[in-house]
This record gives structure tokens, C-alpha cells and sequence, in this order.
């Protein structure tokens, strides 16, 4: 028999990271000694409380069944309580939802508001979820450029009426992945006005508001601002917080209608997020936050070893302010797959390029601060070899 897939499978792009990781597999076949500064998923393990957490929770009877709907009650309340305290901005428990990790929500939400022909304004370059939900709901995307010269903030004003007309959901991510920007309160309060105005839903995907480098000026949320919850929900992870990437957890939070929209669609996919790991996820979000704070110690002295010595030699970045992502700009005469695969081919570093992530990211690499400090090191005593 002839295996048909499904058309909108096809129009997929071929998703970056597993394209990445296939490309670094044949360089370790090769016995190549490979730095890797791809793929956005942290090495450090999951602090052990957490982990001794799930060890318990696993063990109980009443763990071991269908996770109750929305998320447990003692899972919202942790999440009330870290929100109020990490934000000041107060939820109930009707206006969250437990996510099997923020990507689901975040490829779900389509599912929830988008008819065939609706517009979504998705930011490129970005996280690719954004898009597949669009394609597998016949939606139509509008990329909308992260320039550097706007601040990688979208230009809102910029897009056609035409495209806003039809517009039915914004996703927007800050701190960004990939150019690790950060979005200032006024663009939040522009973007809540023309939600407004457009009738269109905004999705945040807040995945890094715990990576900053900065204590007194941490990411903001977009539910911070008046009108936030009239038009959007916002979603989050414990993955990047506490490194629990393959735990499989987050949330989504905001509007009740929108929430109980992506529930829905969640009730009739999966059946929630086994119970264990809401018990471990509420010992990460209510215990002491050191870890987090251990973790951004460790992002920041590799960030500065990397960002100084790309500098060193020659290269164009910035020092971000948040995420722990670098968005470093390519040696002229040179196309970002170009860098890529050279520093790959050259020199065994692994990093994603720009473009892969949405054409205005061409012109830049992104690396991920998720190796060790003299492994980065190793890895600009490489770079600086190369002969451009
Ligand atoms: C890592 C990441 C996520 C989500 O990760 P989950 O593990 O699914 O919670 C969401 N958005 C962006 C931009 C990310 O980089």
C-alpha cells in the first residue's frame, strides 16, 4: 500500500532542530569532537528537589490516574501564588490551564480560534510553532520582521489593513527567542490597544521571563498591563526556569474564555498532565527560587565569556539582556547556512542559523549558552582560527 500523508504535513518546513541535530549525529559518526551551541535545551539537570518531588508523587495511587481537566487545584494555586509574586498581577483559577509543555498550548490555541482563511501574525524570525499550528488549521500566515532597527519588536503600524481585518491572533515572544530581545512597557501597551481595536487575540509566549540577566529590570508580563486579559492569555514553562525541558510542563494563563477555549480543544486531545509532575512542578514554582537564581549565574558568566570573545574576534553582538540565546551577526560575505555549515564543516560547532527561523534572520547566527564555560572557550580559540 501506498502511505498518503496528510497535504498540510507537507507544508511543513522541516523542522530546524531536528534538521540541526541529523547534521550533528553525522559529525559525532565521523568521530568529530562537537561543541554544540544549536539547540535552545538546558544542560544543566533539574535541581533535586524537584526531582526528589516526582519521586514521591510517582509512588502515589492517586497520581496514577487521569489527571483531573484543567490542571489540579494545588497546581493553580502554586501558579496564583508565583504570579502575584514574581508579577503582581492576580489570577483566579478559572483563567489557568495546565499545558503538557507550553508548546502544546502554543500549537493547540489555533485549534481553539482559528477557521480556515483567518490570519495569524506570527513574528519572524520565531519559534516555529506558531506556524505549524497555522498550517494544520488552514489558517494563513503574516510574518511579521524582527528588525534590529525597530528593537526586534514588530512594527505594528506596518501591517496591512487589509491582513488586520482578517487578523484573528497575534503571537508575540519576549524575552525572544531567537535575537534575545526584550519588549519595553510601551510596546506592550501598543500592542493591547491594537488587539482591541482589531478584535484579534494575542498569545504571549513568555518561556524566558526567568533567564535575565538583570534583577532590576526583569522581563515583563503582558498581563501587567490594563486591558491585558480583555484580549490575551500568556504562556509559560517550567522547562527554561528550572531545566525541565523533558518534563513536559507549563501553562497558559489570562483571558477565561480564551483558557477555557484551548481546554476544550486539550479535553478532546489529550487528558492533562499526569498528576506526578503538576506535584513536582508545584515544589519548583513554591519552594526557595535559588536555582533559578544559581541557573542565571551560570547563563551569565557564559554569556559574557561568549559575547567578549566573539567580540575579541571580530564579530558583531550585543550583550543580551535576557534568554540565553546570542544573536550574533555573520562575518560579511557570508550567508547565515553559509556560517553554519563552516563552523560545523571547520570546526565542529554546532549553532543555528538565522534564516532558519524566519527569513529576516538572515545576516545572524544564533547560539545557545547551554555548554560549559571552557567548552565555550574552546570553542572561540576555534572560531578565531577560521579564515574568512
Ligand atoms: C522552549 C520554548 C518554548 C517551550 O517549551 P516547552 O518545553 O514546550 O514548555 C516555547 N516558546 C519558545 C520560544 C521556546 O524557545
Amino acid at each position: 500500500m501506498e502511505i498518503r500523508y496528510n497535504e498540510k504535513l507537507k507544508k511543513l518546513p522541516p523542522y530546524l532542530f531536528i534538521e540541526i541535530d541529523r547534521k550533528k549525529k553525522e559529525a559525532i559518526d565521523r568521530g568529530a569532537d562537537i561543541i554544540s551551541l544549536g539547540v535552545g535545551d538546558p544542560d544543566i539537570p533539574t535541581p533535586e528537589h524537584i526531582v526528589k518531588s516526582m519521586q514521591e508523587a510517582v509512588a502515589k495511587p492517586f497520581n496514577h490516574q487521569y489527571p483531573f481537566g484543567t490542571g489540579l487545584l494545588s497546581y493553580k494555586k502554586a501558579v496564583i501564588d508565583w504570579y502575584k509574586n514574581r508579577f503582581n498581577v492576580d489570577l483566579n483559577s478559572d483563567e489557568i490551564c495546565a499545558l503538557i509543555g507550553s508548546k502544546e498550548g502554543i500549537g493547540h490555541i489555533h485549534l481553539g480560534f482559528i477557521n480556515p482563511g483567518d490570519t495569524v501574525l506570527i513574528p519572524e524570525p520565531g519559534y516555529p510553532v506558531y506556524n505549524t499550528g497555522t498550517i494544520f488549521t488552514d489558517g494563513i500566515p503574516y510574518f511579521m520582521p524582527l528588525l534590529e532597527k525597530n528593537g526586534f519588536l514588530p512594527d505594528l503600524t506596518s501591517i496591512p489593513q487589509d491582513v488586520v481585518k482578517k487578523a484573528k491572533l497575534i503571537f508575540i515572544n519576549y524575552p525572544n527567542n531567537p535575537t534575545a530581545a526584550v519588549a519595553p512597557k510601551e510596546f506592550y501597551i501598543r500592542l493591547i490597544e491594537f488587539a482591541k481595536k482589531n478584535n484579534i487575540i494575542v498569545a504571549a509566549d513568555a518561556a524566558y521571563s526567568e533567564i535575565y540577566y538583570d534583577e532590576n529590570d526583569k522581563p515583563l508580563s503582558f498581563l501587567e498591563f490594563s486591558g491585558a486579559k480583555e484580549v490575551g492569555v500568556e504562556f509559560h514553562s517550567l522547562s527554561k526556569t528550572y531545566n525541565m525541558t523533558g518534563w513536559r510542563i507549563g501553562w497558559v494563563c489570562g483571558n477565561k474564555d480564551i483558557v477555557a477555549g484551548i481546554a476544550k480543544v486539550k479535553d478532546n486531545y489529550d487528558s492533562g498532565v499526569f498528576q506526578a509532575i503538576q506535584e513536582a512542578a508545584i515544589t519548583a514554582l513554591s519552594s526557595s527560587q535559588k536555582c533559578v537564581e544559581d541557573a542565571r549565574k551560570i547563563y551569565k558568566e557564559r554569556r559574557d565569556v561568549l559575547v567578549e570573545g566573539l567580540k575579541k574576534i571580530g564579530w558583531e553582538v550585543s550583550l543580551p539582556k535576557a534568554s540565553f540565546y546570542v544573536w550574533a551577526k555573520i562575518p560579511k560575505g557570508y550567508t547565515s547556512s553559509q556560517v553554519v555549515s563552516k563552523l560545523l564543516e571547520d570546526v565542529s560547532i554546532v549553532c543555528t542559523p538565522g534564516n532558519g527561523m524566519g527569513k529576516s534572520g538572515e545576516g545572524y547566527v544564533r547560539f545557545a549558552l547551554t555548554v560549559g564555560v571552557s567548552r565555550i572557550k574552546e570553542a572561540l580559540k576555534r572560531i578565531s582560527k577560521i579564515n574568512w
